[in-house]
């Protein structure tokens, strides 16, 4: 298959797609927000619609220009605005799977956010899935695959996607972005923990998204974790400049209270949100962001044995 370059890194998944079996009639993307499940669902339906000779997608066909435009009137999306893919919504494509295709000899469902789908949702689609048409196909995007019914997975073949390595994030930043300053994208690159959506969007951003993303995204760890991934979170604060990171500690702060009318804990909020003024200060008093990434890690779970004051860190 051609044009998987689009797609940094995730090596094992495409040489499954090229090992030339032929295309699934339906595809799980799965893998974390921002690790290109929609660049891969963008080449995929590509491919599946394409009318050209040769390997597919061949990028030059009609078909293949309107997919990539956006326009193919054979591939059809649902599930991009985040919200709950309802039964009514998959019975909807069901009906709309029985009419033929427009322009292409497929069908596309490319279905975003699989994950809301609730059981009745998923049973409907399972049909489709089962006992549809030949030409229909199904390429459902998700950040967590456990959520999809066991049935739904062993209809489909599973793409998993994972964060790419720092030399992978990288190179494709840099060939992606050549006009930006070299340090500007080593610096997404280190940060951006593999996930290049995210390094993508601070870049194409002017750069007040990256502290609001990663101070929403810490916010929630420290309020729901899973520890491991906080931690994780934690070491990668090492890499922030100190400017930058007093401004994601505001900006945590601002998004811990924020939660709070969500309904956050306010116990926890308020012991957080402490814990962020400590390290606040001590990052006026030249403390690094090494220490400050390991104390915010410390600190947060109320179990850690380690002392967590102003005075230890300011030592
Ligand atoms: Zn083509």
């Amino acid at each position: 298959m051609r044009g998987l370059e689009a797609l940094c890194g995730n090596g094992s998944v495409k040489r499954r797609l090229s090992a030339g079996r032929g295309l699934s009639h339906a595809y799980i993307l799965a893998g974390p927000a921002g690790c290109g499940k929609r660049t891969l669902a963008a080449v995929l339906s590509q491919a599946l619609v394409c009318s050209g000779p040769g390997e597919v997608p061949c990028g030059t066909c009609s078909d293949c220009r309107k997919a990539a435009a956006g326009i193919h009137p054979d591939i059809l999306r649902a599930g991009a605005d985040g919200k709950e893919l309802t039964v009514a919504r998959v019975r909807e494509l069901r009906g709309d799977a029985y009419l033929l295709p427009n322009e292409a000899g497929r069908k596309v469902y490319l279905l975003e956010n699989a994950q809301t789908m609730n059981n009745s949702a998923q049973n409907a689609l399972l049909k489709i899935l089962e006992d549809g048409p030949a030409y229909a196909a199904f390429l459902l995007l998700t950040d967590n695959a456990g959520a999809l019914l066991p049935t739904v997975r062993s209809r489909c073949e599973g793409l998993s996607l994972s964060p790419v390595t720092p030399t992978e994030a990288r190179d494709w930043l840099l060939r992606r972005f050549p006009d930006r300053p070299r340090e500007e994208v080593l610096a997404a690159a280190g940060r951006c923990e593999g996930v290049l959506g995210r390094a993508v969007s601070w870049l194409e951003g002017d750069g007040q998204g990256e502290v609001q993303d990663a101070g929403a995204r810490l916010a929630q760890l420290l309020l729901s974790g899973p520890e491991g991934v906080l931690l994780e979170a934690c070491v990668g604060l090492e890499k922030w400049e100190r400017e930058a990171l007093g401004e994601l500690l505001d900006e945590t702060t601002r998004q811990l209270l924020r939660a709070l009318t969500a309904g956050a804990d306010p116990r926890r909020v308020t012991f957080l949100t402490g814990r962020l003024r400590q390290l606040r200060q001590a990052l006026a008093y030249n403390v690094g962001a090494g220490h400050i990434a390991g104390w915010l890690c410390a600190g947060a779970c109320p179990a850690s044995p380690l002392s967590f004051t102003t005075e230890t860190m300011t030592r």
